[in-house]
């Protein structure tokens, strides 16, 4: 006992004594010493988990406050240029204007990300999940967006659904992961077109205990990091022929405020929180968002997977 000042370096209590209460309590004592070492290693864990959730905190306090100066010393500067007349025309006074206004939109949008963000951290969001016929949301989210599209030259191929499909979601929050999937979809393609597909499969665990998925299209395999809900489910995918993602860039995408070009006077508008609050959205909802690209230049494919209703519930 008195040889103990390093819990890592414990000796075996000796045991050579004729009388038993001593190698006894040599052995109860090394047993006491032991549990006080897996303590003391544990503690050590948490400290060690504890420092690093704080640093990522930080990390991210640095960030979001950095996100909300901006926009809003945007804004600032562009009232003060008007308010010190410093304008020569009136067209200029209106495009300052404007630029505030896109700031302060801009900062709305960063503003409700964030409290998403705080929700889901603070388990208070509350997820409405009911059973939804996802050849109808499609329709909708596609609707929504054709203009768009059209307007930017770029195709929309839309999937082929002839019968409905039941998935249960939240239906507002879903919607807002594929539109966030689908307006990232656009606006990283200059020319060519974004392809919307819908496949269906099942995840089943054979006797051994191993999952295994069968899918319904020959040669369509599962992405590495997908989280397959177990049963049947539903994957959408939507493939862009833009920009790509190098794959280096790929698995840091998901994290809070990361954007690819990570520049000041960046060519793309955006939040760099979409992703991040699609894959919490999505994983509160039993399913799964990932993201995968050949490299820069050549396109990317986000894949959405949600457990699908089976026939007997829905009839
Ligand atoms: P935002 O789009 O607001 O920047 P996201 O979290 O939705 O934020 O996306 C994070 C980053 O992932 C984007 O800034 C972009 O760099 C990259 N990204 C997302 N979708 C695509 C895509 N379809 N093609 C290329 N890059 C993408």
């Amino acid at each position: 006992a008195q040889d103990v000042d390093d819990l890592s370096q414990l000796k075996a209590a000796p045991r050579a004594s004729n009388v038993w209460e001593l190698d006894y309590l040599g052995t109860v004592l090394e047993r006491m010493l032991r549990r006080l070492e897996e303590n003391s290693a544990e503690l050590r864990r948490a400290w060690r988990d504890a420092q690093t959730a704080n640093q990522l905190k930080n990390e991210f306090l640095a960030n979001t406050s950095h996100e909300l100066r901006t926009p809003l010393n945007g804004i600032i500067g562009s009232i003060r240029v008007i308010q010190d007349d410093l304008c020569d025309s009136k067209e200029e006074e209106q495009e300052f204007l404007q630029q505030a206004d896109k700031a302060a939109l801009h900062l709305l949008a960063v503003i409700e990300d964030i409290l998403n963000i705080a929700k889901i951290e603070a388990g208070t969001l509350d997820m409405n999940v009911m059973p939804v016929d996802l050849r109808l949301v499609l329709k909708d989210v596609l609707d929504m967006q054709v203009l768009q599209f059209q307007q930017k030259g770029l195709q929309l191929i839309r999937p082929e659904m002839t019968e409905p499909m039941m998935v249960p979601v939240d239906l507002s929050r879903f919607k807002q992961v594929l539109l966030n999937v689908l307006s990232n979809a656009m606006k990283f393609t200059d020319e060519g077109a974004v392809a919307v597909t819908v496949t269906t499969g099942e995840s089943v665990t054979d006797e051994s205990g191993v999952e295994r998925v069968k899918t319904s299209e020959v040669g369509d395999e599962v992405p590495g990091s997908l989280l397959l809900p177990s049963g049947p489910w539903v994957k959408i995918t939507v493939k862009d022929s833009g920009i790509g993602i190098e794959p280096e860039n790929l698995p840091k995408l998901f994290k809070p405020f990361v954007m690819v070009d990570g520049s000041h006077t960046r060519p793309y508008e955006g939040t760099g929180l979409g992703l991040a609050i699609s894959q919490n959205f999505m994983r509160l909802m039993q399913g799964d968002i990932t993201i995968s690209s050949e490299g820069a230049g050549q396109g990317s494919t986000v894949t959405i997977v949600v457990p699908q209703m089976v026939k007997a519930l829905v009839e």
